[in-house]
């Protein structure tokens, strides 16, 4: 063929004959749409008669791949398949779901202490859609219920378990139980648990997102995001559609990034709750902590609920050094080895002081509300040798 069609041509057209055997790896599918080998089977394809692909704004090969191992991560010893679709970041894959279930009128039930941009979502992306949230704490039933009774418009609670930065845990199967019985759908934002610490959907959640940019990539180089539905009906019907019209879909290149790094996501998710459970010890014991917040430590007051629920307690952590906001600041600036940033997952370790970075707009009040002192840094415990990260957190203290 190359022969019969012109130099031009040539540059256009890509040899087919060379696609022989299958790759090991996933491959990088960088092409927006799919071809068909006839009409019949184009049409097949549309009308979902037979499994194929179109667009890829709808999903390709390299995405769908990834979105079914998460779906079947969620999923794992459940009884129960899931199935998944791969987002553009954590905020599309929560943003997504939420204009997928619920329409004007509809309220959601959730946390105050929700991650940042969750809460600012809700507030001024949904709200101005007449979808409005309420806050209340999620360890406090009475009080939930006598939310759920008096709002009927509630349809759906959102939680995330543990909470930043001081890692307060809910009980997830007491929330599902609670709201299923006033109709609402639930959701779990599980980016800092992962599925091998705690599966939602075995405690009753609906829906499950994902910031995949954090510990299911794991080495901070791609932003993605995860839906998993336990109703593969309504993931077709409902959230699909939206996802498609949103234009809120993963790329290829991402999603790959992603797969890599959930190869190796039990590995490091072991050596990140030993490194943290570790730290945790240590500065539990240094004069100059007030106090610290891992869920792994008997004393906090999550402990038997995440003893409970979770396989193991995670990489994140908080504490409180003495000296506020000062002692907070020259804590970050002596760091050598630990990193100053607010993402948190990576394989590095990652150090975060809210009062003077995330929350530094949050007025004081509101973020004492939540635990977040003036003195308070959170760590995303890495996977390196943990002599060298307490060593890095001895200088700074
Ligand atoms: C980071 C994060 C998000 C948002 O995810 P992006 O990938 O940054 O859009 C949502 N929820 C939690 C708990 C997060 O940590």
């Amino acid at each position: 063929m190359e022969n019969q069609i012109g130099f031009g041509s040539i540059c256009v057209h890509d040899p087919k004959e060379q696609r022989h055997t299958q790759p090991h790896q996933l491959p990088i599918y960088a092409t927006s749409s799919f071809s068909f080998d006839s009409i019949e089977q184009g049409m097949d394809v549309f009308l979902g008669k037979q499994p194929g692909h179109i667009y890829s704004r709808f999903g390709n090969p390299t995405i769908d791949t990834v979105a079914e191992k998460i779906a079947r991560l969620e999923s794992f010893g459940t009884g129960f398949e899931a199935s998944g679709l791969l987002t553009s970041s954590g905020m599309a894959a929560i943003a997504t779901l939420l204009m997928g279930l619920l329409k004007a009128g509809d309220g959601i039930l959730t946390q105050g202490n929700l991650y940042g941009g969750t809460t600012a979502l809700f507030r001024d992306v949904l709200q101005p859609l007449n979808i409005h949230f309420q806050t209340a704490d999620l360890s406090q039933f009475d009080q939930l219920e006598a939310l759920l009774k008096k709002n009927d418009n509630i349809r759906l609670l959102y939680y995330e378990t543990p909470a930043n930065p001081t890692l307060d845990c809910y009980d997830m199967a007491a929330l599902a139980e609670l709201a299923h019985k006033y109709n609402c759908i639930v959701v779990a934002d599980n980016t800092f648990a992962t599925p091998y610490l705690q599966r939602p959907l075995q405690y009753g959640a609906d829906f499950v997102v994902h910031s995949t940019t954090k510990y299911l990539n794991g080495h901070g180089n791609s932003t993605a995001g995860a839906i998993i539905g336990k109703n593969k009906e309504q993931m077709r019907e409902a959230v699909l559609p939206k996802l498609k019209l949103l234009g809120t879909n993963c790329n290829s290149w991402d999603a790959w990034l992603l797969n890599n790094g959930l190869k190796t996501l039990e590995i490091r998710m072991d050596r990140h709750c030993r490194n943290a459970r570790q730290l945790a010890q240590w500065l539990e014991q240094h004069p100059k902590v007030i106090k610290v917040n891992y869920p792994g430590l008997p004393n906090h007051p999550s402990h038997e609920i995440a003893k409970r629920q979770m396989k193991d307690f995670g990489g994140m952590l908080s504490f409180e050094l003495k000296g506020g906001l000062e002692a907070g600041k020259q804590f970050m600036n002596r760091l050598q080895f630990c990193t100053l940033t607010p993402t948190l997952g990576d394989v590095d370790t990652l150090v975060l002081h809210p009062a003077s970075m995330s929350h530094i707009s949050v007025p004081r009040e509101v973020r004492l509300q939540y635990g977040i002192t003036d003195g308070l840094v959170r760590i995303s415990t890495g996977i390196e040798n943990i002599e060298d990260i307490i060593g890095d957190v001895e200088r700074g203290i």
